[in-house]
């Protein structure tokens, strides 16, 4: 039998990250690949105690189906909080989903036609390129600067292009760990109002802030615009739950294609959630996981200052759970992969990370799933891997 599979297929390719990490699961090599919380941040015990209280209290009624738009406590107590950090969102407004990552495709199915121009940060989420990718669109990409998104390049795309979304992922982004300033943030709303381009603001990091002062999303002063969140970083990622903030208008066209992918969130879970946030202190929680990661952070730093090469430049994030690399002009992250392997040590080459393919000489290092005698082996390894690099360069 030869399939004849549809033409989307043939330009969205698997995983690139997935792939090259398959090499990782041997167990000698220390990885900074993955992009995975910290297993110790997990709240194993309050989970359990909440899925038998719901199951006692509760338990035919969260193993029923359930609505589209997922469970209105769950969503009431997503507005408050939101309500408590400045921005003002109504449970109406919020779409539980099957993680941040469904919302990536509602809004590609929602949104985008084939050939619609779609606006990436450069570097940007890797999946999201994929998400995006199976309504085949065209990418355009528009470079970061220490504070977030170069604004002048942004208006020059904005003014010149037919921009229907705007993709950006304004605190601690992966890959590169960078925060939008207040500033940019709202110069950036301004723009985006004054091109009518949609924001699409993914937020999974934004409750991770380890240090500096806490900044509210870009849609606090765009209302207009699209919010994604995800109780993966601050609760569990297995449980799959996330969500996404959009006006009534384009909240009705999400419903419909929610309920056509798969009716809706994982109904149990959503109660599992609800129940251990109305049953412990979720900020004490957050808490730990911040002072966790700032700990993995700073040693990470530490390290890297210690063992890399003076000509070796990478950012500093304030939260999060990732940094960014970048080695000299003419260098490849490819070819240095190959040489950490051989030490034993790896990362994601930061090419996976354009939707142009360039970002040849970056990397993406990840620290917060490595204990701290890893950060140190491995980083001394790393190090060692580069400095051959440049040698043979
Ligand atoms: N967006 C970004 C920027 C991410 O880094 C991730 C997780 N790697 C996701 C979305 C998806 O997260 P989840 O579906 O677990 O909420």
């Amino acid at each position: 039998m030869k399939y004849n599979f549809a033409q989307r297929m043939s330009k969205t390719p698997r995983s690139f990250v997935r792939e090259i990490l398959k090499v990782t699961e041997n167990p000698e090599i220390i990885s900074f690949g993955g992009g995975l919380p910290n297993p110790q941040s997990f709240p194993v015990k309050a989970i359990s105690n909440a899925v038998n209280q719901l199951l006692a209290e509760n338990g035919s009624d969260a193993l029923q189906y359930s609505t589209t738009e997922g469970y209105e406590p769950l969503r009431e107590y997503i507005a408050q909080r939101y309500f408590s950090q400045g921005l003002n969102v109504t449970a109406d407004e919020i779409l539980i989903t099957n993680g941040s990552q469904q919302c990536l495709d509602l809004v590609g199915k929602v949104f985008v036609d084939k050939d619609d121009k779609i606006l990436l940060e450069k570097p940007t989420y890797l999946a999201a390129i994929q998400a995006f990718s199976l309504y085949e669109p065209e990418f355009k990409s528009v470079p970061l600067q220490k504070d977030g998104v170069d604004l002048d390049a942004l208006e020059d795309i904005l003014s010149n292009e037919n921009i229907k979304l705007f993709y950006t992922v304004t605190s601690f982004q992966n890959p590169t760990g960078i925060t939008y300033s207040k500033r940019k943030r709202e110069k950036l709303a301004k723009l985006l109002k004054k091109y009518e381009t949609v924001l699409i603001e993914d937020n999974p990091y934004g409750e991770l802030r380890f240090m500096g002062d806490f900044i509210p999303p870009v849609k606090s002063c765009l209302n207009e615009g699209i919010l994604f969140g995800s109780f993966s970083k601050i609760v569990s990622p297995g449980m799959r739950l996330g969500w996404i903030v959009a006006p009534a208008e384009v909240m009705d066209k999400l419903i419909i294609a929610k309920q056509a992918s798969d009716l809706h969130s994982n109904y149990f879970t959503q109660r599992v959630v609800y129940q251990y946030l109305k049953t412990n202190p979720i900020d004490e929680h957050i808490q730990k996981i911040r002072n966790l990661y700032k700990n993995q952070r700073n040693l990470m730093i530490r390290m890297m200052e210690k063992y890399f090469p003076p000509e070796v430049e990478y950012t500093q994030p304030e939260g999060g759970m990732f940094l960014w690399v970048t080695l000299p002009p003419g260098t490849s992250s490819m070819e240095l992969f190959e040489m950490a392997i051989e030490e034993n040590v790896a990362f994601v080459p930061g090419q996976a990370f354009y939707a142009d393919g360039s970002g040849e000489n970056t990397l993406r290092l990840n620290f917060t799933n490595s204990d701290d005698k890893s950060i140190e082996e491995g980083i001394q390894r790393l190090g060692l891997a580069i400095e051959k690099l440049l040698s043979e360069k």
